[in-house]
């Protein structure tokens, strides 16, 4: 335990002594000094183990904002290594001696993939969203249908957003249609941006109507204001070659009209978290000019991992198998059905104790982050229902499944926990089924 250093061990010893002491005041007898010493070893290791936990995402959603999005390719877990241990020309042009700046680092394919003009690049979608309104809307108004005032996770609210920018937000037509002429009311001598947000993470059915970009933009630019459009996850390539639901693309946008978009980095685009600008020069000018940029740039790791990322997108026919996000979202249910047969018999033997009864059944997973709710991929997974009415037990295994060493997040709803296999990599299989017997014994009865 020397290993771990003087004062936590110390520590560890001091705080299981109280412990002890307390367990007898209260009438429990004196433990054994081995007894002691094994609960400051389990101290030292709890005190000692990173804060960032990896886990096993078997929730079904496979962007998971609360166990951090997109899993990166391992070219970028490479060039962030790199970055991490060496200097890097962060800012600095190495053909001229003098300073660069880090955004060249990406602009140059960001331009590429998208066909923007200019691009930059942020700490995260929100905060490209925020610089967009604050350095072209301050004091002026934004334009948005009452359709797409959304808010995303984690309290990013569209009317917050353009308030917190400094701008006044301006709502047009209703939460299900918004018609051509609700805009072009709205848009007058105060109007700095005509805004669009994409219905990411719900869907507006029934009796609905929007704009389509083209005609946004058209009449955004009749009065010369800028069209511009939060796209969410915003993919750099049509999705349904895959086989998955079409998002539009910045592509698709800008040549629609739009004279800049935003977007993320670690939803569809597989790569870390970051958001995107991209669009008109001038615009981009004036963006890159506003004092809030310099707070929201984002670090050389980042640009490390999101340089391998996007590079990869320069061959889309390898993509399904380099990029780790595609690579899950495209993970065939037969693939799925194979790895949920592998583990039930080792998950059934751990359970044995346990007043449950296990069942292999086809599942649907989420995309996650912002993907629309509806649309679903067809996965499959292992089920686990109470045995009689002792519906607490689920609650007590998902609680005893998060304490093991790796902790194994699956959903309890509907009376049952799923455990989704899409997201358990076929060289994981042994890992995740070897730490099972800690589950052993069944709950406390
Ligand atoms: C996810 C999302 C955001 C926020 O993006 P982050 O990268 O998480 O900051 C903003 N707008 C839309 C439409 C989104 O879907």
């Amino acid at each position: 335990m020397l290993a771990h250093g003087h004062d936590l061990l110390v520590r560890a010893l001091r705080e299981e002594l109280a412990r002890a002491r307390d367990a007898g005041r209260g009438g429990g007898g004196v433990p054994e000094a081995e007894s002691i010493v094994r609960g400051a070893a389990l101290r030292v290791e709890a005190l000692q183990r990173p804060a960032l936990r990896r886990v096993f995402n078997l929730t079904g959603t496979v962007l998971h904002t609360n166990l951090g999005r997109a899993p990166l390719p391992e070219e970028a877990i490479a060039a962030m290594a790199t970055a991490a241990r060496h200097p890097v020309a962060l800012e600095l042009d190495l053909a001229t001696g003098g300073r660069g700046e880090r955004d060249e680092l990406v602009r140059g394919l960001l331009c590429e993939l998208t066909g923007a003009p200019a691009c930059t690049v942020v700490n995260n979608n929100a905060a490209a969203v925020l610089l967009l309104i604050h350095a072209l809307a301050r004091r002026r108004e934004v334009v948005v249908s009452r359709g797409e005032l959304v808010e995303i996770g984690g309290s990013f609210r569209i009317p917050d957003i353009v308030r917190e920018s400094g701008a006044k937000l301006v709502e047009v037509g209703t939460t299900n249609r918004t018609h051509a002429r609700d805009y072009e009311q709205a848009l007058g001598p105060r109007t700095a941006l005509l805004l669009r947000v994409h219905a990411s993470n719900y869907s507006i059915e029934g009796f609905t109507a929007a704009v389509p970009d083209a005609e946004l933009a058209r009449i955004a630019h009749a009065q010369g204001v800028p069209f511009v459009v939060d796209l969410g996850s915003g993919s750099l390539v049509d999705l349904s070659r895959w086989g998955l639901p079409r998002e539009p693309t910045p592509r698709d946008a800008l040549e629609a009209g739009a004279d800049l978009v935003t977007f993320s980095g670690d939803k569809l685009l597989g790569g870390p978290q970051a958001g995107f600008l991209a669009g008109r020069a001038d615009l981009l000018e004036r963006i890159r000019k506003d004092p809030l940029r310099r707070a929201l740039r984002t670090g050389k790791l980042t640009l490390a991992a999101l340089d391998a990322v996007l590079r990869l997108y320069r061959d889309p026919e390898r993509l399904a198998q380099r990029l780790a996000t595609l690579r899950l979202l495209t993970r065939p249910r037969d693939a799925i059905e194979a790895a949920a047969r592998r583990c039930a018999p080792g998950l059934e033997t751990a359970l044995s104790g346990w007043p449950l009864r296990l069942a292999l059944e086809e599942m649907a997973s989420q995309i996650g982050s912002g993907s629309r709710p509806i649309d679903r991929l067809p996965s499959f997974g292992i089920v686990l229902r109470p045995q009689g009415r002792r519906t607490g037990v689920l609650q007590e295994l998902a609680a005893r499944l998060r304490a093991l060493p790796v902790p194994v997040l699956g959903s309890v709803r509907a009376g049952a926990l799923r455990l989704d296999l899409r997201c358990l990599g076929e060289n994981e299989e042994a890992a995740f089924l070897a730490q099972l017997g800690a589950l052993a014994g069944g709950p406390p009865s």
